[in-house]
C-alpha cells in the first residue's frame, strides 16, 4: 500500500494553521499527538447528540451513551488482544494508571518486598512507587541502568531480581532516548521468576502493535491522546487474577454494588475501578483514533515515522556539535539532542519563532537526565502526518539558529 501522506494531512485540521506566520512543524508528538477530524466530529457528537450519564438511566440517551462507552471498552480489548473486557479499565491516563496500580496491587505488596523500574522511565513509573514506599518504608526499588547507546543493562535487570522482588515495571519505549526494550523477554524472564511486571506502553501503542496476551504482562498502560485519540483518558490492561484481588483504588459512585453505613460491596471488574463519571465522551470517540490507525497499518505509520527519523538524524549528523542520546538500533521514532553548549529551551524558543514545535526540558525524566549528565534535551518526535519537507525545515531552522545561539 502506498502512503498517502496528503490524505492523511487532510483529516488534521490543525496541520494547516501557521505559528509566528510560518507554516506550522509539528514535532512533538510524544507529547500529545495531533488529533484526526473524525475524531473530533465523535466528541462533538458525543456532546451534541448522546450527552447522557452513562450506566445510571433508562432513558434513551443514557443508555446509546454507556453503549458507545462500552462499545469502545470492547474495541480497545480487541486492539491490544485482551481476553476479556472485563481487564480493561479506563482511566485519566497512562499516569493515573500506574497509580492505580501502584497503590491496589502495591497495598498486597509482602513486607520488604522489592521493586524493579529502570532508569529511563518517565516521573509517572517512579512517582507513584515511592509514593507506595512512602506509606511501606519496608518497600525498596531497586533501578535497572543503561549502557551508552540508550539500552537496559539486561544482565543487571536479571541480577537485580531475589527472593524478594515483588514487582517489574518498566516503559515499552523510552520517551527520550526512543529505545524500543525488549519487554516480551524482559516479561518472560520476570515471570520465570513468578515477579509480575507492569509494561508502561505510552510510548508504544502509538508505534506499534501490542497484543498483551503475547506478551504475558501483568499490567499494560497507555494514554489516548498520544495516539491520536481525545485527552484526558486512559487504559490500564490488568490480568483479571490481579484485578479480582485487588482492593478499590477510589470510592464512589458506579463502583459499588451496595452501599450502607454498616458496610459496602464493590462493583465487579471493570466498573470496581472506575469510581465516579468517567469522561464517556471521550472514551466514546476513542475507537475513531483506533480506526484512523487501523486504516493506515500500525506497521506502515511506524515505517513512515522510521523512515523521517533516519532522514532526520543523517541530516543533524552533519551539524558540527550535535549529541543525540539514544542510539538503539531498536529505536522508535524519538530524536533527543543537544548542540555544543547551547541551551535546550534557548532553541526551543528560537525553533518556536520558525514555526517548528518541539519539546525541551528533562521530559518528565529526570532521573534520565541526572544519569546521562544533563539538564534536559531538545526532543523531536514524528507522527503519521509529518513529511520530509517538514524534517528539511526543521534542519535549515536549527542551521539557521544554531549560530545566533554559539
Ligand atoms: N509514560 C511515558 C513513557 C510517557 O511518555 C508519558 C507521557 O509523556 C507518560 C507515561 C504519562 O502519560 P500521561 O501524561 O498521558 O498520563
Amino acid at each position: 500500500m502506498s502512503y498517502n501522506i496528503e490524505k492523511i494531512r487532510s483529516e488534521f485540521p490543525i496541520l494547516s494553521r501557521s505559528i509566528e506566520g510560518k507554516p506550522l512543524v509539528y514535532l512533538d508528538n510524544t507529547a500529545t499527538s495531533q488529533t484526526p477530524r473524525r475524531v473530533v466530529d465523535a466528541v462533538v457528537s458525543g456532546y451534541c447528540d448522546f450527552k447522557a450519564n452513562v450506566h445510571r438511566g433508562v432513558h434513551t440517551l443514557s443508555q446509546k451513551a454507556t453503549e458507545l462507552q462500552e462499545e469502545s471498552r470492547r474495541r480497545v480489548r480487541d486492539y491490544i488482544g485482551a481476553s476479556s473486557e472485563e481487564e480493561i479499565i479506563f482511566t485519566r491516563g497512562a499516569t493515573e494508571a500506574i497509580n492505580l496500580v501502584a497503590c491496589s496491587f502495591g497495598s498486597l505488596f509482602p513486607r520488604n518486598g522489592e521493586i524493579i523500574l529502570t532508569v529511563m522511565e518517565h516521573h509517572a513509573n517512579i512517582v507513584p512507587w515511592q509514593l507506595l514506599q512512602s506509606r511501606r518504608p519496608d518497600l525498596k526499588i531497586k533501578v535497572v541502568d543503561i549502557n551508552d547507546r540508550g539500552e537496559l543493562l539486561l544482565d543487571q535487570y536479571r541480577d537485580l531480581f531475589n527472593e524478594n522482588t515483588c514487582m517489574a515495571s518498566f516503559c515499552h519505549v523510552s520517551n527520550v532516548l526512543g529505545t524500543v526494550n525488549p519487554v516480551k523477554e524482559m516479561i518472560g524472564y520476570a515471570r520465570s521468576k513468578s515477579v509480575p511486571v507492569l509494561v508502561d506502553g505510552a510510548q508504544a501503542v502509538p508505534h506499534m502493535r501490542v497484543d498483551v496476551t503475547d506478551l504475558d504482562c501483568d499490567f499494560y498502560v497507555f494514554s489516548s491522546h498520544k495516539m491520536y485519540g481525545p485527552t484526558g483518558i486512559g487504559v490500564l490492561y490488568g490480568k483479571k487474577e490481579h484485578l479480582l484481588r485487588m482492593p478499590p483504588y477510589q470510592g464512589g459512585g458506579e463502583m459499588i454494588s451496595h452501599v450502607s453505613f454498616e458496610g459496602t460491596t464493590f462493583a465487579g471488574l471493570p466498573f470496581k475501578f472506575e469510581a465516579g463519571t468517567p469522561d464517556f465522551v471521550g472514551i466514546g470517540a476513542l475507537p475513531k483514533a483506533l480506526d484512523f490507525m487501523d486504516e493506515i497499518g500500525v506497521e506502515n505509520i511506524a515505517a513512515h515515522e522510521l523512515e523521517l527519523m533516519e532522514y532526520a538524524e543523517e541530516k543533524m549528523r552533519e551539524i558540527p556539535g550535535m549529541r543525540i542520546f539514544g542510539n538503539s538500533p531498536h529505536k522508535s521514532a524519538v530524536v533527543s539532542f543537544l548542540v555544543g553548549d547551547i541551551h535546550h529551551y534557548d532553541m526551543g524558543m528560537l525553533l518556536d519563532k520558525l514555526g517548528v514545535e518541539v519539546r525541551t526540558g528533562h521530559h518528565c525524566a529526570q532521573p534520565l537526565m541526572q544519569r546521562l549528565g544533563i539538564s534536559g534535551t531538545v526532543r523531536a518526535s514524528f507522527a503519521a502526518y509529518n513529511t520530509l519537507g517538514e524534517v528539511d525545515s526543521f534542519i535549515s531552522a536549527l542551521r539557521r539558529i544554531i549560530p545566533i545561539l554559539s
